[in-house]
């Protein structure tokens, strides 16, 4: 059973009718860049709970969550409907191994979500962690539409912050879009122009790469990955890609 912490909502920072962060204000302690923690609220004497990352980082005084209201779901539309003040439940315990600590030596990280998967990827490009790791980050995030390119002036700060290192690639599939590319990730991969976009190479060599998001972009971009001679990383077998699936 998990152990809940209340929670107050301190912020619904909407981006659009079904995107949204929910910032708030509870005593969680440390956690570890790329994790998760469930998040719950009272239905009687039940808690409804999912687990969501968290684009906080252990050093800000809030937790972040990115999310989207799936229309039938019992929780994400309830989420999405909290406003400042209202109480929300967080577990004692983030979990989950999206995190530098578990990732081996590389040079480059690649870090590939589709939609809300970004939130992990934020947490870990604001922690000092992985740019003591690793030489450059790369992140990629593919949407539907240009208006789901969410936390465009974090990204801001951190390309100026980090210049050369850091290379963002935002991915447009269903509509034209001038400032990006416009295909899945696996045909991206396959002709090239993700690797001529960004300027650096995917390969077993010198990179490892982290994925979030749907089950059908992990599984298209694992097999593109094999293809290129890369593995799924194991504790007790290190590959070369390491993925978190939210549905
Ligand atoms: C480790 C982990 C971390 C997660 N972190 C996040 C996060 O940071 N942000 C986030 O938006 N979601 C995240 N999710 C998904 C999240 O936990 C919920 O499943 C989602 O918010 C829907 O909750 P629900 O109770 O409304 O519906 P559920 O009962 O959970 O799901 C209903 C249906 O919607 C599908 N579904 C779940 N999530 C999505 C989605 N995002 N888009 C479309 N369909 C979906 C499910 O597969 C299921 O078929 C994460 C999942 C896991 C396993």
């Amino acid at each position: 059973m998990a152990n809940w912490l209340e929670g107050k909502v301190v912020e619904n920072r909407r981006l659009n009718q079904y995107l949204t962060s929910l910032i708030i204000e509870v005593d969680l302690g440390g956690y570890e860049s790329g994790q998760f923690v469930r998040i719950g609220l009272r239905d009687g004497d039940e808690v409804v709970a999912r687990p969501y990352s968290l684009v906080s980082t252990a050093q800000e005084n809030h937790l972040e969550v990115y999310f989207n209201i799936v229309e039938e779901g019992p929780l994400s539309p309830r989420l999405f409907a909290l406003a400042a003040g209202d109480e929300v439940l967080v577990s004692s315990r983030p979990s989950g191994f999206l995190t530098v600590s578990e990732v081996p030596p590389a040079k480059h990280l690649w870090m590939m979500a589709t939609g809300t998967g970004i939130g992990p990827f934020l947490s870990i490009l604001k922690s000092d962690e992985a740019w003591r790791k690793f030489d450059n980050l790369i992140l990629c995030h593919s949407v539907s539409y240009a208006e789901e390119l969410a936390y465009q002036d974090l990204i801001e700060q951190i390309a100026e912050r980090c210049g050369e290192r850091f290379r963002y690639v935002p991915v447009v599939t269903r509509e034209s879009f001038d400032g990006g590319l416009g295909k899945r990730f696996p045909s991206i991969m396959r002709d090239g122009s993700l690797e001529r976009f960004s300027g650096f190479e995917i390969n077993a060599d010198d990179s490892h790469v982290m994925m979030c998001g749907s089950t059908d972009m992990i599984t298209d971009v694992s097999a593109a990955l094999v293809e290129r001679g890369m593995k799924k990383h194991r504790r007790r077998d290190p590959g070369h890609f390491t993925t978190e699936k939210y549905h």
